[in-house]
């Protein structure tokens, strides 16, 4: 079976205070050994947060976003080796805010993804469309046009985790049903197989993001296709414990 995956996403938010505290929640807390938990927090904080949660061997430190480039002159960057020297094993890619926020493109986003695994980090993969896009029945388009990207860059897809989170559920609230992120995750899967293979198809983790918090999570938690979940805003609360421990 595929490993319960859950991500913490805190985006741009918090400080040492703060995260000290969401650490500390976690370090205390009785997380369900079986699932494996990764907390992005801002660049500047990943070697505090990977030193507060060295002693728990399930928890590890995600960078948000990092660069091509292995070093020079890159104002505002950082790299793999940067994030990985501050203790991050894993990095997200394409999330919706890097797309649609900062322009990155599925190109650029392929470039990173090749960075990523040479590096020997772990790739958290973000696909996702917006309203329009479900609404003109253009979702798979949008996903597959993300998909591909990532997979010509990718050589080991046991170093990725695909995060399905749909523009429109992201930060508002309107979670998307457990029908219909089942839906698209099959579809993400059927399209692994047949453009990938059946072993991949059936071993890679599918996670979904989009307003999940700790009422919602556990009926998402229950489709077949849904194996965890990319958290932001909830990731930075109490009820994340809740997250992690839902399918126990
Ligand atoms: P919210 O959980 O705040 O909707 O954010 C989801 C997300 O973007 C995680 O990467």
């Amino acid at each position: 079976g595929r490993q319960f995956f859950v991500g913490g996403n805190f985006k741009m938010n918090g400080n040492t205070k703060s995260l000290s505290a969401i650490a500390e929640r976690l370090s205390s807390s009785d997380l369900d050994d079986t699932v494996e938990v990764v907390v992005a927090p801002p660049a500047s904080y990943l070697a505090l947060l990977s030193a507060k949660l060295s002693a728990k061997e399930n928890v590890n430190v995600s960078a948000q976003n990092v660069h091509e480039a292995e070093k020079g002159a890159f104002t505002g960057e950082i790299s793999c080796s940067m994030a990985q020297d501050c203790g991050a094993r894993y990095a997200i890619l394409g999330h919706s805010e890097r797309r649609h926020v900062f322009g990155e493109s599925n190109e650029q986003i392929g470039t990173k993804t090749k960075s990523v695994l040479a590096a020997g980090l772990v790739v958290i993969a973000c696909i996702g469309e917006k309203a329009e896009d479900r609404k003109s029945g253009n979702t798979m388009n949008v996903c597959v046009e993300q998909l591909t990207a990532f997979k010509e860059n990718i050589n080991d897809w046991s170093k990725v985790v695909i995060a399905y989170e749909p523009v429109w559920a992201i930060g508002t609230g309107e979670v998307a049903t457990p029908e219909i992120a089942q839906e698209t995750h099959s579809q993400i899967r059927t399209w692994l197989s047949e453009n990938v293979g059946s072993e991949v198809a059936a071993s890679t983790r599918i996670i979904y993001g989009g307003s999940v918090n700790g009422k919602n999570c556990k009926d998402l938690s229950l489709q077949p296709d849904i194996d965890g979940f990319l958290v932001g805003g909830a990731s930075l609360k109490p009820e994340f414990v809740d997250i992690i421990n839902c399918t126990r």
